[in-house]
């Protein structure tokens, strides 16, 4: 081994040297629906207008610290009152990681249903915090009597609720959500990401408990580039999370950008509605496909379940037929056999409906 090597060795914590970067298929040339993006872009004189706004950008200065503007923007548009706490991130998983710093430490854990997003794994693992994944039910829904169990064994100090989940699409029930509120002795984040495809959202009980966060994020309405995410709940947890947050996270043209495409919200919330609809039409045309097995989604995508063996197949199938879609077997578990599909423009869902009933048929 090379001294080189030997430093590196000696030098990266074993816990750092362990991980996996996450990687991020190459995506050049296909048909976009790994990742739950909003495939549409901007009327053309909507981008002039933004790349006007963004000639007042100082690139020479350092950014608002605290991005007041965005800050109240994000009230505006999200129904939060005026005085209502906000913590801003270099997109939400900034701070999941920001959340994890501030609580890991020695027999402190985070928890969270599985399957879910997985970066609440990963951060923690990366930030030395234990992790405990709490099945859910074959439905996808929470398994509440396990979840309990496992909020009272490990006591942790924080607990991740996506909803809707992601890769399931399922929104938890809110009676639940209550329960492990009432029942954890530390935090509970809500993380909304899809709040733009369901009409269940707990941002308005932000404030109501001591212990509920409720996080969001620009990325899945058509902002996934500005990587802007955010969290709302009671002024004496953000304070706190505040002192790990670096001071100009938001850089200025994210600023500057997010003002300009809130003010014309509309247009993303239109696409929203187009995106939501279409799922509806997806949906329906995937479950008249033989063997294929459809949950039902309040998200951007759709879970579907092959024939038993298939998976790695027919996503290589469909690949090579030009469309990208997540895989979703190797998690193992109940998502094996699944692949999870992001809902695209009307000529992209018709081109992975034909590729998938093609890959289908050749097996
Ligand atoms: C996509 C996603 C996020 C990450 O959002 P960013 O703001 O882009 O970092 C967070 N939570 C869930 C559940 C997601 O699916």
């Amino acid at each position: 081994m090379s001294s080189l090597d030997e430093r590196v060795r000696a030098w990266v914590h074993p816990r750092i040297r362990a991980l996996h970067a996450y990687s991020v298929p190459d995506a050049q040339g296909l048909i976009k629906l790994d990742a739950m993006e909003n495939p549409y872009g901007w009327p053309a004189e909507l981008r002039a207008a933004w790349l006007e706004h963004l000639q007042t950008a100082a690139l020479n200065r350092y950014p608002d610290p605290s991005a007041r503007a965005v800050q109240a923007c994000l009230r505006q548009v999200f129904g939060l009152e005026a005085a209502a706490p906000l913590l801003l991130g270099n997109g939400s998983d900034e701070i999941i990681q920001l959340l994890t710093l501030a609580v890991a430490g020695p027999g402190r854990c985070v928890l969270a249903p599985e399957p879910g997003f997985v970066m609440y794994r990963l951060i923690a693992q990366a930030v030395g915090a234990e992790y405990v994944g709490v099945p859910l039910r074959d439905d996808f829904e929470l398994d509440m009597p396990a979840m309990l169990a496992a909020v009272e064994r490990h006591r942790p100090a924080l607990v991740f609720l996506a909803r809707p989940n992601n890769p399931t699409g399922n929104v938890f029930t809110r009676d639940g959500v209550a329960e492990i509120l009432r029942a954890a002795p530390g935090l509970v984040v809500v993380d909304e990401a899809y709040s733009a495809f369901t009409d269940h959202s707990m941002l308005g009980e932000a404030g109501r408990y001591d212990n509920l966060l409720v996080m969001g994020t620009l990325s899945k309405i058509g902002l996934a580039g500005l990587r802007l995410g955010f969290l709302t709940g009671p002024a004496a947890w953000l304070d706190e999370f505040e002192k790990l947050r670096l001071p100009y996270n938001i850089n200025v043209l994210t600023q500057l950008s997010v003002e300009f495409a809130l003010r014309h919200k509309t247009v993303l919330d239109e696409q929203a509605r187009r995106i939501r609809a279409d799922r509806g039409t997806l949906s329906t045309a995937l479950a008249r496909l033989p063997g294929l097995q459809v949950y039902p989604s309040e998200a951007n995508f759709v879970l579907v379940r092959l024939p038993q063996g298939r998976a790695e197949e027919v996503h290589a199938r469909l690949r090579a037929a030009g469309v990208l879609v997540k895989n979703l077997h190797p998690a193992g578990g109940v998502l094996q056999d699944c692949l999870r599909l992001t809902v695209g423009r009307r000529e992209e869902n018709a081109a992975l409906l034909s590729a998938l009933e093609n890959a289908l048929q050749a097996g």
